[in-house]
């Protein structure tokens, strides 16, 4: 099937492309990033926009850097450009560690991380990894720039607080400190699909003991969440098999899992099990 019909517009800066999206937000007005989950959309006519915004000409959305120990990454950055070396630090290796698990080559080559953000399928890596780091979205408008807590940010499975209006022109995140052990882990019943669950950790060890410990389960709830419990079963805790243990076992019991045709609550229950305690012996590999 081919798309419906749509207006295309493809402005050269922000100020630009919020002026149009204010102009055609209520006309169903939508941007397009890589178009790897829209354009499939439009093509089942899932989605009929009246209009798109394209923003792949805006030069100033090319940012990925480290500034003030937050990484900045724009909206025209797409997946493949995570690759090792490309962000400095731990950070950067968990980058590169999550970002071949997304889909396949050329989706990752045109697909962005903001418009993962946007699109806030309950699966997506970067959403877990973005909720891992306590990012801060930001978001444009005619009415300026809007910067949102991750926490704020999701509201549901493909839903968030964003406004029609509102372009996410950048995701912020506070960089992780040196010497900090991360780990991912996910599954999928082929390469490249959607997980069914996924676990990405990351903590510190320090005189034998775990230090900031943080824990993102993503896949098995409408959107990814940090799960409290089992950071407070690592927090403190030598790093064995044991503490390992009792935060998946933490992990399982905290999440309340989606069901569908293919996926039971209990089984999806036991990838987040299995997902958190990989996570977490990879992460002292
Ligand atoms: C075969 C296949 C497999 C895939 N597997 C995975 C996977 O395993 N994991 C995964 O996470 N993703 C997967 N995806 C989705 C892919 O990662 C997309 O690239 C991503 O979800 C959306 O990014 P995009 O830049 O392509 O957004 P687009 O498709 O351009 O847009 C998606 C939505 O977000 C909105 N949007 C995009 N950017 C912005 C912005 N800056 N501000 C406001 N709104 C915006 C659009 O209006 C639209 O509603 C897969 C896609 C395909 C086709």
């Amino acid at each position: 099937m081919k798309p419906a019909p749509f207006t295309y517009h493809r402005p050269l800066s922000i100020d630009e492309a919020a002026r149009i999206l204010s102009d055609v937000a209520e006309h169903d007005g939508r941007i397009i990033a890589g178009g790897q989950s829209l354009a499939p959309m439009m093509a089942f006519r899932v989605a009929r926009p009246h209009h798109l915004v394209d923003i792949n000409e805006i030069a100033a959305l090319d940012v990925l850097t480290i500034e003030d120990a937050a990484l900045r990454i724009g909206a025209r950055v797409r997946h493949a450009r995570f690759i090792p070396g490309a962000i400095a630090g731990p950070t950067g290796e968990l980058f590169a560690k999550v970002m071949p698990n997304i889909a396949n080559y050329s989706v990752r080559s045109r697909g962005t991380f903001c418009g993962s953000l946007a699109h806030a399928d309950p699966a997506s890596e970067w959403c877990a990894l973005a909720t891992l780091l306590d990012a801060e979205i930001i978001a444009h408008s005619v009415r300026g720039e809007r910067r949102i807590d991750v926490r704020d940010y999701f509201d549901g499975a493909m839903s968030t607080t964003l406004a029609p209006d509102e372009i996410v022109i950048e995701a912020r995140m506070p960089v992780l400190r040196e010497g900090t052990r991360t780990g991912f882990y996910e599954f999928s019943r082929r390469k490249g699909d959607f997980a069914i669950a996924m676990a990405i950790v990351a903590f510190s060890v320090e005189n034998g003991r775990i230090t900031s410990p943080r824990v993102s389960i993503g896949g098995a709830e409408p959107y990814p969440r940090r799960i409290h419990e089992a950071e407070a079963a690592l927090d403190g805790a030598a790093p064995d098999a044991a503490a390992f243990a009792a935060a998946a076992d933490a992990a399982a019991a905290a999440v309340d899992p989606m069901e569908d045709a293919m996926t039971d609550a209990a089984y999806r229950r036991d990838i987040v099990r299995a997902a958190t305690r990989r996570g977490l012996e990879q992460a002292m590999q």
